[in-house]
């Protein structure tokens, strides 16, 4: 696959620096995964795809992300953040994952790869989103693979500031997440803006980027204590 072209339809130019800086962080995901499981995606091909240009997709309704705020919550190895702060270098980007070992990982990737403002929280969603330093601080709050949209709102939408965006990257079950999903939008102060549906090269089924606007702040109550969303969603 030729990553540069594949992610031109995102709107995206990208340099011949940021390609090599692509395949460094893949050279890191393949070594950091023969000891710690950071991923079940281990082909470099399914890498490029499935990971970083499907976390470039976000881009189809962020736009251009330079100067702005971006927090990823559950990122995992860095995805959909690290793609993106590689893409966009002018992006202020935070990480909340909640495993310290992944923790080590992205923190190895920023290091190796000279990145700037990023800021990695090994800490809860539940915990970062009553924080003042955090709470309702980001243009857009995101995240792809964490949990159900009725969960992940509450976890999102008390770091996102009024007339930010909510993205959460979803499969199949998008359009079901979002019926389901009505009350915790009302609860939390956001509303529905689009649902994009996504292609990736050689995809066979689509995936979706579904961007929610903050219009109202987020009750002081939301989010609940930590494994509340989970076990009681709105
Ligand atoms: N976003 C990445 C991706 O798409 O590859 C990782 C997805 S992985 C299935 C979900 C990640 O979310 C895990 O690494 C898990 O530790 C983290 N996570 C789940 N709930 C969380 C929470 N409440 N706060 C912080 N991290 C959480």
């Amino acid at each position: 696959m030729d990553f540069i072209a594949a992610a031109a339809p995102y709107g995206l130019v990208l340099s011949p620096h940021q390609h090599t800086q692509f395949h460094h962080y893949l050279a890191l995901l393949l070594e950091w995964n023969e000891r710690f499981n950071l991923t079940a995606i281990r082909e470099p091909e399914q890498i490029w795809r499935r990971h970083f240009l499907d976390s470039l997709s976000c881009a189809l309704v962020t736009g251009d992300l330079n100067g702005r705020r971006l927090i990823d919550v559950g990122t995992g190895a860095g995805f959909p953040g690290l793609p993106l702060k590689i893409a966009f270098p002018g992006l202020k980007l935070t990480l909340v994952e909640s495993t310290t070992k992944k923790k080590q990982f992205l923190q190895a990737v920023v290091n190796a790869l000279v990145l700037e403002d990023v800021t990695i929280l090994a800490e809860r969603a539940e915990t970062v989103g009553q924080q003042a330093e955090y709470r309702e601080q980001y243009d857009i709050a995101a995240a792809r693979a964490v949990a159900d949209l009725p969960v992940l709102l509450e976890y999102l939408l008390p770091l996102c500031r009024v007339g930010g965006l909510v993205v959460a990257q979803k499969g199949e079950s998008a359009a079901a997440e979002l019926t389901r999903a009505t009350h915790a939008l009302q609860l939390l102060g956001g509303e529905f803006r689009e649902m994009k549906e996504v292609w990736l090269p050689e995809g066979t089924r689509p995936h979706y980027l579904i961007a929610i606007q903050k219009t109202q702040p987020t009750p002081m109550i939301y989010p609940r204590r930590p494994g509340q969303p989970v076990r009681r969603p709105l």
